[in-house]
């Protein structure tokens, strides 16, 4: 029997890309001009640039690409449904599959973490709070972009606090 062991291709499918199966996918993408892809973002997020950014080995571009345009970057790469917007207006899919944009923005956050990048930096505190009411994605999403560019302290409340 060979001693060779198989490839369980589902697996892999399934499991995030590891930097060999990151830059195969990038190298995929056509580098549409046009950027179907990124037209098709709600969050306006420009996985064309990422990508692009992937496929010439600049991973610290495309963690800043993706976090400066959405600080929950890493969290949108879980639970975006990109087989009905980005992948769905991908180029490729009239040639053969989409380019796998969710599981490449996956993989550039997760290189920006494991390689402990720097994106964002503290801004000098203005000594200025502002409160978010809510805790939902803007809030959350708008208390470290405060810290991190105004230097603001910003609270954020699960509900809308009762003024006296
Ligand atoms: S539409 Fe697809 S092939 Fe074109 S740039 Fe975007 S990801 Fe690449």
């Amino acid at each position: 029997m060979s001693k060779v062991k198989k490839v369980n291709y589902i697996e892999q499918a399934e499991a995030d890309f590891d930097l060999r199966l990151a830059m195969e996918e990038a190298t995929r993408c056509l580098l549409c001009e046009d950027a179907p892809c990124s037209k098709g973002c709600p969050a306006g997020t420009n996985p064309a640039k990422f990508i692009r950014s992937i496929r010439f080995k600049n991973f610290k571009g495309a963690a800043e690409t993706i976090r400066e345009n959405n600080i929950l970057g890493g969290s949108c790469a879980l639970v975006c449904p990109y087989g009905n917007l980005c992948e769905e207006a991908c180029s490729r899919c009239g040639i053969d599959k989409p380019i796998q944009i969710g599981k490449l923005q996956k993989f550039a956050i997760d290189h920006e973490k494991n390689t402990d990048m720097t994106i964002l930096k503290s801004g000098k505190r203005i000594g200025k709070k502002v409160a978010c009411i809510g805790a939902g994605p803007a809030s959350l999403a708008a208390s470290p972009i405060n810290v991190v560019f105004s230097g603001t302290s910003v609270i954020t409340t699960a509900f809308a606090p009762t003024f006296a």
